[in-house]
């Protein structure tokens, strides 16, 4: 899973990207409005992190441009104001869900998971696979009950894959949503990650579409 920070406060972006990144997601912080609407209009990210108050161009005036351009991706926006008519506003623009400053970062971290779940059809937390399971929650997977070790980078493809299954992924969409920043998607990295991923999985469970890309569960 893939997101874009938006937050001109040069630490906590830091700590931001830090937190997001042992969470298991790819990460793309920028601090100035301008360059979070260019990114969120050209890239494809699983979730936004906006704060409102930004250099360039404030958060609502990105938020506004990127649902006129019909991007969906759900957005959580930040905000040190608590002001009710600036919520409002906030959800006017196409926000999805709304943390005030000062916040947990873990209690960011599970709306997000929530958002990103909900913004790909699923209603509970439990994502299941035949043996494989997701407690998008706790960030951890589980295979026939056990649970499975996973480099980040593998966690992010499984879990993309999970709240996508029984659908083709292309090795584009697969690179826009595991690699922050740009990504080659004919570099064999993506197939040397695959091959771990299926040897960690066992038989049966990842297939490879000849010409298409990858399928997580039953091919359609
Ligand atoms: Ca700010």
């Amino acid at each position: 899973m893939r997101l874009l920070v938006a937050e001109d406060d040069a630490a906590l972006r830091a700590r931001l990207a830090s937190a997001l990144a042992d969470a298991g997601f790819a990460v793309d912080a920028v601090a100035d409005g301008t360059e979070a609407e260019f990114l969120g209009q050209t890239e494809d990210f699983d979730a936004a992190v906006l704060d409102l108050g930004l250099p360039g161009m404030d958060g609502l005036s990105v938020l506004s441009r990127w649902r006129e351009a019909g991007r969906g991706f759900p957005v959580l926006v930040l905000t040190a104001r608590a002001r009710w008519h600036d919520k409002l506003a906030g959800f006017n623009s196409g926000a999805d869900d709304y943390l005030t400053k000062p916040f947990q970062l873990e209690e960011l971290i599970l709306r997000l998971r929530a958002l990103i779940r909900r913004s790909a059809g699923h209603a509970h937390p439990r994502l299941a696979c035949g043996p494989l399971e997701l407690d998008a929650n706790a960030g951890r997977f589980s295979l026939r009950g056990d649970p499975l070790a996973l480099t980040a980078q593998e966690f992010r493809i499984l879990a993309y894959f999970m709240h996508h299954p029984g659908k083709v992924i292309s090795r584009g969409q697969l690179g826009e949503h595991v690699y922050e920043g740009g990504f080659d998607p004919d570099s064999n990295a993506l197939d040397v990650l695959i091959g771990r991923l299926r040897r960690k999985l066992g038989p049966g469970l990842l297939h490879t579409v000849r010409g298409q890309g990858f399928v997580l569960g039953d091919p359609p």
